[in-house]
């Protein structure tokens, strides 16, 4: 793929963790279904699946993102949809699940690799993730891809303050640089706003927060099927 002129003169590139360079959003999916199944005398899926969002946006402003939280999250439904009567065996098992998940082993997407080394090859790039800090910074390491990065920025929000003072810190103008990511609200729109570029790259499983059904056709935005195709976008636009 080559589009003229598109990020020309992007001198940072940031890129997503969670489900740009490795699998996330799959381990919330499983949780969820044996959370189902869990609670199978008490509520059906529909309704786990329900009271779990509606726990988790109340959660969000006080827990944050990432895994403890979620726990903390499943424990809510599981207590609500109890009437608080959870016995000890599937309060032991919902805390089994999220421990299972802080520590599965980071599973890389195809050509995650490849791609952060090129991308660093022609630009400098930072990683810019949200999330329990503990969990980041230990995918990271597992990743083997911390070499390429010039710089790591876990924010509690990935909003148009947090980039703003991303790149203040970086000493970087908006319109120089370009954020690489899965998710059209964390890593497209916010960086749009402040002037910046962005490449969308959609993974197939994404959290219902983090999509954007009406999001705007932009110049400075560009929908690419997979990473590995960013590279060269990026080295076209120099
Ligand atoms: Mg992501």
């Amino acid at each position: 793929v080559t589009v003229p002129g598109f990020a020309a003169g992007v001198e940072i590139v940031g890129v997503d963790g969670d489900d740009t360079l490795w699998l996330c959003q799959q381990y919330f999916d499983d949780a969820l279904t044996r959370l189902c199944a869990l609670l199978a005398d008490d509520a059906d899926s529909a309704a786990v699946e329900k009271t779990l969002e509606e726990v988790e946006s109340g959660n969000l402003g006080m827990y944050g993102y990432g895994i403890k939280s979620f726990t903390l999250s499943m424990l809510d439904v599981g207590l609500r949809l109890t009437g608080n009567t959870l016995r000890g065996r599937q309060t032991r098992a919902i805390i089994d699940i999220g421990r299972e998940m802080l520590t599965h082993p980071v599973e890389l997407l195809p050509g995650a690799e490849s791609a952060v080394r090129a991308l660093a090859a022609s630009h400098r790039v930072v990683l810019v993730t949200k999330g329990d800090l503990v969990d980041q910074q230990r995918k990271l390491r597992a990743s083997g891809l911390r070499e390429h990065f010039e710089h790591v920025e876990i924010v509690a929000e990935k909003d148009p303050a947090s980039y703003a003072e991303l790149l203040a810190a970086l000493e970087c103008k908006a319109e120089d640089f370009l954020m690489v990511g899965n998710s059209a609200a964390s890593d497209v729109v916010p960086v749009l706003s402040l002037g910046g570029w962005a490449i969308h790259v959609p993974h197939r499983r994404t959290w219902t927060r983090e999509l954007v059904p009406d999001l705007a056709a932009d110049p400075r935005l560009l929908t690419l099927g997979a990473l590995t195709e960013v590279p060269g976008v990026l080295q076209g636009g120099r």
